[in-house]
């Protein structure tokens, strides 16, 4: 349960995490926005240094961008969830697959069941639901 990269160090930096119109009901944005892929068992985003335009552009979901919502660093870490620089680097989980260049991962993998990841990623909904999307 290797991560790809080197670990992010700066609380301040602002991931961005694009959220489909699938992770919505309606006007609220859904519990699992924030959530780690079954895949690999971390969220993904893009680093901060990336414009919004520009995170928006590499959309690649089939559900149509809502917009790119803000993800901390030291919110992630606030409840224990490491972050990764791990943009051109092997897919953690041992797969074929590259991640995107400047790709992040929030790795919910140290939290001891898949409940513990969802109540986790609520928390991150919760605490960035209310800015709204990046512009
Ligand atoms: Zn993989």
């Amino acid at each position: 349960m290797t991560a790809t990269g080197p670990e992010l160090t700066e609380p301040g930096e602002i991931l961005r995490r694009n959220v489909p119109r699938a992770m919505f009901d309606g006007e609220k944005m859904s519990k699992t926005a924030f959530a780690p892929s079954d895949h690999d068992g971390m969220t993904s985003t893009l680093r901060g240094h990336v414009s919004v335009a520009d995170a928006a552009s590499r959309w690649e979901g089939n559900s149509p961008l809502i917009g790119t919502w803000p993800l901390p660093v030291h919110l992630a870490n606030e409840i224990g969830l490491p972050c990764y620089d791990d943009g051109q680097q092997p897919c953690a989980c041992g797969c074929e697959a590259m991640y995107p260049e400047d790709h992040a991962s929030v790795d919910h993998r140290v939290l001891p069941s898949r409940s513990a990841q969802l109540r986790a990623a609520r928390k991150i909904r919760d605490a960035v639901e209310a800015a709204g999307p990046l512009t």
